[in-house]
């Protein structure tokens, strides 16, 4: 095995789109394939045609860029594959490793039915195995499995796990109306397209053993299998909707970093040492399978917003620029200059823990603001009216409007009133953002600029007069 490239695989079912769960499968996966300078293979499993949905599956495709796992083979789509399943089917049916089976649903629904009366474990009993049966309306194909022995398999997470052939039924591998079942479908591909590690949810565990069978019938070699533990929210219960976020779009639209949500992501099963912040690239070199763990993985909103707020102080400023724009714009703005962006982004760096606390907070840059109601009444009063008027006037005669200059314009004015800053700096701050909470006042007057401040500033000197 040592010489063989590793091929991994994500196959989601556009039954719905990416959640944590399904996104931690695919960075597993992913991370494993990038490490071992193997491939990952995207797959659609979209054989459920009345629960699958084509924007499901542009939104699995998009959050699975929008990641930055991307893939090398694919997207396959099991839709279009049941020529080749066909073929498969027709292999097994030709060495006697599957048969046609007769019985009816109604015949078959009345065994269960006395099984279970019986207190006895319901399981097919067998009865079209050798009875030499061809294809026939109604019929479906079973697995000949083996009816005595074990299936054993070394999970390389979870150990060795056996189980008594006499457990397995012969299973459906293709049903009265054509199409395949998940089993057989799941195994056909894996083998088809060379995946030698399946790394998947531990809900799957179940049907390992059963594709085992189903590999060994085909006479193909068996992958790998890493089975992950379940996530579970804060409170220990399975990650679900009343943990809120569970979507990966849903983050994207909170304004959360993909490399954040990757970061949370690794790290549930997985650890290494006490890291807590890893980049994508320190993810990919030190990622094995061999520290992934068997303990629940625990998914906390609260901890990513915190870990999110770590990342966006690291951004510089283009790619904050870019990654706020479309923000703004979802919120309204148009015609925006790159440069503002830019600069309004860096004043609110330090302070906003998701893109979209960032995008909200820098709106007065980009729109017309409104003055809160009780802030207005408290700081814009008629009494500051002549500083306010003086202080225009020496903005309206300012050279430069960096920072630097600003502040010595301010020094001068301020020692001309005898006056500290204090006492107009939160009218000021008012007059140009609306609120009483902002970036410093020179970050914010170099990036509304001159033009911008000074009509600010004229609009708030004549709302105090018309009081
Ligand atoms: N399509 C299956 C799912 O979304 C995955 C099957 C597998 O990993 O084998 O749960």
């Amino acid at each position: 095995m040592n010489n063989t490239q590793i091929v991994t695989r994500f196959p989601p079912s556009p039954t719905g789109t990416l959640h944590i769960g399904g996104a931690r499968t695919a960075l597993f996966n992913w991370l494993f394939a990038r490490h071992n300078n193997g491939k990952f293979v995207l797959r659609i499993e979209d054989t459920d045609r009345v629960r699958s949905t084509q924007s499901n599956t542009e939104v699995i495709i998009g959050s699975m860029k929008w990641l930055g796992l991307d893939w090398d083979e694919g997207p396959y789509f099991q839709s279009q594959r049941s020529k080749i399943y066909d073929e498969y089917i027709q292999k097994l049916l030709s060495t006697g490793n599957a048969y046609y089976c007769h019985c009816s649903k109604e015949e078959l629904d009345r065994k269960r039915a006395e099984a279970l009366a019986k207190g006895l474990k319901p399981k097919y009993d067998g009865k079209c195995r050798d009875l030499g049966l061809g294809d026939a309306p109604g019929a479906v194909v079973r697995l000949r499995s083996p009816l005595t022995g074990t299936t054993t398999f070394k999970d390389l997470v979870k150990g060795v796990i056996s189980i008594d052939n006499s457990e397995l039924d012969d299973l459906i591998l293709k049903r009265s109306d054509g199409s395949i079942t998940y089993n057989m479908a799941v195994v056909v591909d894996d083998s088809s397209m060379g995946i030698n590690y399946v790394i998947r949810g531990d809900d799957h565990i179940n049907n390992t053993p059963r594709q085992i069978l189903i590999y060994k019938a085909l006479n193909r070699p068996i992958p790998g299998f890493a089975h992950l533990p379940m996530i579970l929210g804060p409170d220990r219960k399975p990650l679900s909707k009343r943990h809120g976020a569970t979507s990966v779009l849903a983050f994207k639209e909170m304004g959360i970093l993909p490399e954040a949500l990757l970061n949370s992501l690794a790290r549930l099963g997985w650890s290494y040492g006490d890291k807590e912040k890893f980049s994508t690239q320190e993810l990919i070199e030190l990622f094995s399978l061999e520290h992934v763990g068997k303990a629940s993985g625990i998914f906390n909103v609260e901890k990513l917003i915190d870990l999110n707020s770590k990342y966006i102080m690291e951004m510089d400023g283009d790619r904050l620029a870019d990654s706020l724009t479309p923000f703004l714009e979802a919120l309204g703005c148009s015609h925006l200059s790159r440069e503002k962006v830019k600069g309004a982004a860096i004043t609110l760096q330090k302070r906003s823990k998701t893109l979209l606390d960032m995008a909200k907070d820098s709106l007065f840059y980009f729109k017309d603001i409104t003055y809160d109601e009780k802030a207005d009444e408290k700081f814009l009063t008629i009494d500051l009216i002549d500083t306010l008027e003086d202080l225009l006037t020496d903005l309206q005669g300012a050279m430069d409007f960096s920072q630097a200059e600003l502040e010595k314009i301010f020094v001068n004015f301020l020692e001309k009133h005898q006056i500290k800053l204090k006492k107009i700096a939160q009218p000021l701050r008012i007059s140009l953002t609306g609120k009483t909470f902002s970036p410093g006042i020179f970050e914010i007057m170099e990036v509304l600029g001159k033009d911008m401040v000074i009509k600010r500033l004229s609009d708030a000197i004549s709302h105090i007069k018309n009081k």
